[in-house]
């Protein structure tokens, strides 16, 4: 069993390529009302949760809720690949200007395995140049989550340490 120490009330920010099992692993170990997703923003505001050109529009809205739920003193968990040095940043600020701790959980699956999961799925119709470019995106995150502010960076290394992740809170005081 792997143990993630999180705080219990933190910006949890989830970070791997599409089919790394981001989605799958915020339902089993978070209730859904405390994962706010890209897809569901993108869906909010474009009725698609697939239009990437809604992105801005989603994720301005999905920051203004995850600040809504940490001034709340809510633990909040985004489930988006947050591979960009941009993307993080943004959950970083929201954190910051709560006063809560940003974590990161990064869910580390080979490409080859995300790609089959990928090509199974009906609701994702990208490429496998998008998906390599995410893998390149993800090793470069990995120098840069701490001195981007990510208090606690837990990376989870293949399917069975991912499978094998139970959370454990922290009491703040
Ligand atoms: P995206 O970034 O595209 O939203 P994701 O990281 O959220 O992807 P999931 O949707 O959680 O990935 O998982 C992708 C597919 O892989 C799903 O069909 C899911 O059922 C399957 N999957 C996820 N985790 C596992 C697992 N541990 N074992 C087998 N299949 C899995
Ligand atoms: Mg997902």
């Amino acid at each position: 069993m792997t143990v993630l120490d999180i705080p219990e009330l933190a910006l949890v920010a989830l970070v791997g390529i599409s089919g790394s099992g981001k989605s799958t692993f915020a339902g089993r170990h978070f209730a859904s009302s405390q994962v706010l997703s890209s897809d569901a923003f993108r869906a909010m505001v474009a009725d698609d949760e697939n239009d990437q050109s809604a992105s801005a529009e989603a994720f301005d809205a999905l920051h203004y809720v995850a600040g809504k739920r940490l001034r709340a003193g809510r633990l909040t968990v985004v489930d988006a690949t947050n591979l960009q040095p941009h993307a993080r940043a943004a959950l970083v600020r929201v954190a910051r200007e709560h006063d809560v701790l940003p974590v990161a959980i990064v869910l580390d699956v080979p490409e080859a395995l995300a790609w089959e999961r990928t090509e199974a799925r009906s609701d994702r119709t990208f490429g496998r140049q998008v998906l390599a470019r995410m893998s390149r995106d993800l090793r470069r995150s990995y120098g840069q989550l701490a001195r981007e502010g990510f208090r606690k960076v837990h990376v989870l290394r293949g399917t069975e340490e991912i499978e094998a992740a139970e959370i454990r809170y922290e009491r703040l005081f």
